[in-house]
C-alpha cells in the first residue's frame, strides 16, 4: 500500500505518518526529515536547503525529486510507503507518478488532513520533539507524562525546529496555499483523494485516516470468511 498524507504545516502529517507506518509495516518517507538530516550532516544539499527552509520557502523541485527518487529505489520501499511532506508541487506529483510507474507500483490513496488555519500557528509554535527518538510533543496539547522525560525512550534532551518560528510559519502556510494546494485537484481527478478532519484529537485523526485508507489491497481481495 502506498499512501500520501497531505496537509498544511502543523496538520499532524508527521505524527500520523509515523503511526500509520508502524501500524501497517510501511516505510515513512518525510522529505522534511531527509532535508534536516542533510542540514545536520552539512553536505551539499543540506547547505543549499538550509537558507530556503529557514525562510519557509520550498526547496527546488529538482533537488527534492532526485533525493526522494534515490530513497524510493531502495529495497524496503517495495513493501509500501507513507509519504509525508512530498509531493508539495504539481511537478513533484508528476515525478512521483513516474517513479511508481517505473517500478510497476501504484499510489493507493491521498489523504488530505484539513485543519483550521487560525489554529496552525499556535500548534506549530508550541511543538518540540525528543532529540533522541524524534517523538513529537506540544507545550499545551501533548506534554510528556513526566516533564522533561520522553514517554517513548526516556530521553531528556528536546529540540525545536528552526523553522517553527511564527514569521516562518506564515511563509510556510503561504507556500502551502500557493504551491501545494493545487495538487489536491490533481489527485481528486484521479479518484484517489479522501478528506479528513484534522482538528480532532490525535487518536480520532488516526481512526479517520485508517477508515479513509480502507483495508490493505491483499485483504480487500480475499474472499469473505477466509482467514490467513
Ligand atoms: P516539513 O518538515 O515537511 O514541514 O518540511 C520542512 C521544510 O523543508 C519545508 O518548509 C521546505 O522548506 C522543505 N521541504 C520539505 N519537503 C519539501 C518538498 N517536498 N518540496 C520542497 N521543499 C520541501
Amino acid at each position: 500500500m502506498n499512501v500520501i498524507l497531505l496537509g498544511p504545516p502543523g496538520s499532524g502529517k508527521g505524527t500520523q505518518a509515523r503511526r500509520l507506518a508502524a501500524a501497517l509495516g510501511l516505510v515513512q518517507l518525510s522529505t522534511g526529515d531527509m532535508l534536516r538530516a542533510r542540514v545536520a550532516a552539512g553536505d551539499e544539499i543540506g547547505r543549499q536547503a538550509k537558507a530556503i527552509m529557514d525562510r519557509g520557502q520550498l526547496v527546488p523541485d529538482d533537488i527534492i525529486i532526485r533525493m526522494i527518487a534515490l530513497r524510493m529505489a531502495e529495497f524496503d520501499c517495495r513493501n509500501g510507503v507513507v509519504l509525508d511532506g512530498f509531493p508539495r508541487t504539481v511537478a513533484q506529483a508528476r515525478a512521483l507518478d513516474r517513479m511508481f510507474e517505473e517500478r510497476g507500483l501504484r499510489l493507493d490513496r491521498v489523504v488530505v488532513i484539513e485543519v483550521d488555519e487560525a489554529a496552525l500557528v499556535e500548534r506549530i509554535a508550541g511543538r518540540f520533539s525528543c532529540a533522541t527518538c524524534g517523538a513529537g510533543y506540544h507545550e499545551s496539547f501533548n506534554r510528556p507524562r513526566t516533564d522533561g522525560v520522553c514517554d517513548a525512550c526516556g530521553g531528556t534532551r528536546f529540540i525545536r525546529r528552526d523553522d517553527d518560528r511564527r514569521e516562518t510559519v506564515r511563509a510556510r502556510l503561504g507556500a502551502y496555499r500557493n504551491e501545494t494546494a493545487p495538487i489536491i485537484p490533481y489527485y481528486q481527478d484521479k479518484g484517489l483523494l479522501r478528506r479528513i478532519d484534522g482538528m480532532a484529537p490525535i487518536e480520532g485523526v488516526a481512526r479517520q485516516i485508517a477508515a479513509a485508507i480502507g483495508p490493505a489491497p491483499a485483504e480487500a481481495a480475499r474472499p469473505a470468511g477466509r482467514v490467513g
